[in-house]
């Protein structure tokens, strides 16, 4: 079975329907959805996924790509040429192909993708007659960040939050308490003890975390692993950031509130030399 799905204009094989390994959608998550039922060949509820199909996007600062007139039309071109009598037809549109960036890339043109599936006797499901099961799980959406996920639309949007307040980057907060960066964890230095948020499901385990926390031990720096507050850090004497990315970078001001001398402090150049030159080292 060979599908006719819609890319960006263009009604093709499924085959030969591709988007970039650079598409946003695929590296951040940053992308939404719609799935519309077709039941005799006609669409179910059709304004109402076209109205918060707009809505998310509106949300996401991304232009809709098509008005809901047009959108109509490639939806009902997509039940013509696949012959859809009962199924769905999904629907996605994300940012668009750039440079990997958690920043939102300053023109991207959106990518469009809609597919159908064919369910025949879609409205005379069986298990409606019988019902169905559910079980209860916590809802921890999302919970996990302890998983290296690509599931980083929302870490993506903090820091663009942070940019329009003046700021370069954003440290996430859940319950008063910092949690990690947008990208990256988080550490404060007060009375020349480092304190960084402890493991758990609520950060991811980073790599740079784990070797800078033990350079910092070796170089008998006293490490307090525990939440703290925006407050507490705007206290401190000097804050940094580290990501395998970033190395560790010190960080001179929280939410406008200027840590010591503004400058990068002591504790954080240090632990750059020392993480740079062990790592350059130890390199493979
Ligand atoms: N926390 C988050 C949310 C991250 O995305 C990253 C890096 N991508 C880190 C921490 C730092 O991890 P690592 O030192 O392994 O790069």
């Amino acid at each position: 079975m060979s599908r006719i799905v819609y890319v960006n204009g263009e009604y093709l094989p499924e085959e030969a329907a591709k988007v970039s390994v650079f598409d946003r959608g695929f590296l951040f998550a940053d992308a939404v959805y719609e799935v519309t039922s077709v039941l005799g060949g006609k669409l179910i509820d059709f304004a109402g996924h076209a109205a918060r199909l707009s809505r998310s996007l509106g949300e996401l600062e991304m232009e809709n790509p098509l008005t809901e007139a047009e959108w109509l039309a490639v939806h009902r071109e997509m039940v013509a040429r696949n012959g859809l009598e009962d199924g769905l037809i999904y629907l996605q549109v994300t940012r668009g192909a750039a440079d990997r960036d958690f920043a939102f890339p300053e023109a991207a043109t959106p990518t469009v993708v809609l597919f159908t599936q064919s369910k025949p006797g879609l409205a005379e499901s069986p298990a409606a007659k019988t019902g169905i099961k559910v079980a209860s799980v916590p809802d921890i959406r999302w919970g996990r960040r302890d998983i290296k996920t690509v599931q980083l639309l929302y870490p993506s949007m903090a820091k663009m939050a942070a940019k329009k307040l003046g700021a370069d980057d954003a440290w996430l907060v859940e319950d008063g308490f910092v949690t990690e960066g947008s990208s990256n964890n988080a550490y404060i230095v007060k009375g020349g003890t480092i304190v960084t948020r402890n493991l758990g499901t609520e950060i991811l385990h980073g790599i740079t975390r784990a070797a800078v926390l033990r350079f910092a031990r070796e170089a008998q720096m006293k490490v307090e692993e525990r939440p703290f507050t925006v407050e507490e850090a705007q206290g401190a004497d000097e804050a940094f950031v580290t990501s395998a990315s970033a190395f560790v970078m010190p960080v001179v001001a929280v939410d406008g509130a200027v840590l010591g001398d503004g400058t990068p402090g002591p504790v954080a150049l240090r632990l750059r030399e020392i993480y740079l030159e062990e790592s350059r080292k130890a390199a493979v």
